[in-house]
């Protein structure tokens, strides 16, 4: 089985492309709410995450105290950095254990900070979803009620598009030009004859 990862900025479209995949069948591993989970879940994780923040990052109840850990690693590169050290290999293990129990010729493995987690290389193949700025912009806007300029902060932490095209196997453009469902058919049918290569490269 192809593992394939996929990735774009804020407002680009990778979860709309996600949900186009879904209905050829394909499953979907989404990264960001498996991390989510985990930190909720994932016992190791939890007490790793304790022993490096503080009880205070969890409630009485045992859910994780988002805001907390938020105010904790706000703007501090150091801390930020250790939590994405114990939350990412964590969800590495996650993703394998997922895709072991599925039965499709590939997965899709959806990730917002693929090439910066290092992610990536886990995968056999990665997929850019690409969009200008300013129809981000004015998708985030329009989904999540929020300012211009949040929006923009939010994507100035995130690789250039730039960087993630040079590094990318293949680019999804979702810039109101080019029809999405067509691309994702192609890049489907793609997908299916790499999967049956290594199919074939395996027996
Ligand atoms: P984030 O990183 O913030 O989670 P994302 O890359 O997953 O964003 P989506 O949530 O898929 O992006 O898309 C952002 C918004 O734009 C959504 O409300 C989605 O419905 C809308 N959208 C995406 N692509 C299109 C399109 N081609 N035409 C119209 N609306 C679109």
């Amino acid at each position: 089985m192809l593992k394939v990862g996929i990735t774009g900025g804020i407002g680009s479209g990778k979860t709309t492309v996600c949900h186009l995949f879904e209905l050829q069948g394909i499953p979907v591993f989404y990264a960001d709410d498996r991390a989510k989970l985990l930190m909720n879940t994932d016992l190791v994780l939890v007490n790793s995450i304790k022993e490096a923040f503080g009880e205070s990052v969890y409630l009485e109840d045992g859910r994780l105290n988002r805001k907390e850990l938020a105010r904790v690693v706000f703007n501090n590169a150091g801390l930020l950095e250790k939590l994405n050290s114990l939350v990412h290999p964590a969800v590495f293990r996650d993703f394998d254990s997922w895709s072991l129990k599925q039965k499709s010729p590939y997965v899709l493995k959806e990730a917002a900070i693929l090439f910066e987690s290092g992610s990536d290389k886990d995968c056999d193949f990665t997929i850019l979803v690409t969009s200008p700025p300013d129809i981000r912009i004015r998708r985030v806007i329009s989904r999540d009620k929020v300012s211009e300029e949040e929006v923009k902060k939010r994507m100035d932490k995130q690789l250039s598009d730039e960087k993630k095209i040079e590094l990318a196997d293949f680019i999804i453009r979702n810039d109101e030009r080019e029809l999405l469902i067509p691309q994702v058919i192609n890049l489907h049918h793609k997908l299916l004859e790499l999967s049956s290569v290594k199919t074939a490269n395996d027996d």
